[in-house]
C-alpha cells in the first residue's frame, strides 16, 4: 500500500465473525484509501459473545496482513473477543490513536435486541467507551448457508465512515448500521432509526450424547414486538440502510423520578 499522507486518519477495523470471515475482508477492501487501515480481529468466530472480555487467560496477537485492492494492510489475529481486540489494539498495537473504529461486516442482522448479544456492536461500543468514533456494520442476511454479497454493505460502510470522519459523533454515541441484503442499486438510501423492541422466543433442542448424557442446543425464533415507526427493522424491511445511534448510558432516565418516590 502506498504510504498515506501523515495526516491520514487511522481507521481500526474489527469484527466478531473472525479475521478470516469474508465480511471483514470486504469491509477492509471497501475502506481502502480512506485512511491508514489496520485490522485487529478475533482469530476465531466470536458471534454472540456480547461485551465479554478475557481476564483469566492471556491473549495473543498473531501478526499478518490483509489484502486490499491497493496492496496490503497490517492485521492481527487476536485470541480473544471483539472487546479484547479493541482494548489491545488501542493500547498496544496501533501506531497512534485511531480516528475511527469500524466493526463488521457482520453476517446477519444486528437490529433490535440483537444489539445486546452482538460481538460486532461490542467492538464499536468499546471504541465509544474509549472516546473514539465507532460504527458497527451488519448485513441482514438471514440464511447463513448461502454465500453473502457484501458489496452494497461495503459501499455504504465507506460512505458512512467518510461522513463520521467529517462530522464526528457525539461523545458516548456509536452508530449501529444494518444493510438490507439487496443489490446496491435496489437500496433506497439511509434511514436514521431507533432500536425496535423485540425478543427471542427461546427453544432448546434436547439431545443425547454418545455417553447417554443429555445436552441442549439453543435455537429460537426472533419476535418483533414493535409496531411503531422509524425502527431499524422497519427500515431494513423497506429497503433502507438503517443507522441507529446507540449510547453507552443505559440509564432509564425517564424513570428516575418515579423510582425515587417509592418507599425504599
Ligand atoms: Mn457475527
Amino acid at each position: 500500500m502506498a504510504a498515506p499522507p501523515a495526516e491520514s486518519p487511522l481507521i481500526l477495523i474489527s469484527n466478531d465473525d473472525g479475521i478470516d470471515a469474508p465480511g471483514i475482508r470486504a469491509l477492509t477492501a471497501a475502506l481502502d484509501g480512506l485512511g491508514e487501515l489496520m485490522v485487529v480481529a478475533p482469530a476465531q468466530e466470536q458471534s454472540a459473545v456480547g461485551h465479554a472480555i478475557t481476564v483469566r487467560m492471556p491473549v495473543r496477537a498473531h501478526e499478518r496482513t490483509m489484502e486490499v485492492p491497493s496492496g496490503t494492510v497490517p492485521a492481527y489475529a487476536v485470541t480473544g473477543t471483539p472487546a479484547d481486540c479493541i482494548k489491545l489494539a488501542i493500547t498496544q498495537l496501533t501506531p497512534r490513536r485511531p480516528a475511527l473504529i469500524v466493526s463488521g461486516i457482520n453476517r446477519g442482522p444486528n437490529t433490535a435486541v440483537n444489539v445486546i448479544y452482538s460481538g460486532t456492536v461490542s467492538a464499536a461500543t468499546e471504541g465509544a467507551i474509549s472516546g473514539i468514533d465507532a460504527m458497527a456494520v451488519s448485513l441482514c442476511k438471514w440464511k447463513a448457508e448461502a454465500a453473502a454479497d457484501y458489496e452494497a454493505a461495503g459501499r455504504y460502510a465507506r460512505r458512512m465512515a467518510e461522513e463520521i470522519l467529517a462530522q464526528g459523533l457525539p461523545p458516548g454515541v456509536l452508530l449501529n448500521v444494518n444493510v438490507p441484503d439487496q443489490p446496491y442499486r435496489d437500496i433506497r438510501g439511509i434511514a436514521i432509526t431507533r432500536q425496535a423492541r423485540s425478543r427471542w422466543e427461546e427453544s432448546f433442542e434436547a439431545r443425547t450424547d454418545p455417553l447417554q448424557r443429555p445436552y441442549y442446543w439453543m435455537a429460537g425464533t426472533f419476535v418483533n414486538l414493535d409496531e411503531g415507526d422509524n425502527t431499524d427493522i422497519e427500515a431494513v424491511e423497506g429497503g433502507y440502510v438503517s443507522a441507529t445511534p446507540l449510547q453507552l448510558d443505559l440509564t432509564a432516565h425517564d424513570h428516575l423520578q418515579a423510582l425515587r418516590k417509592w418507599t425504599w
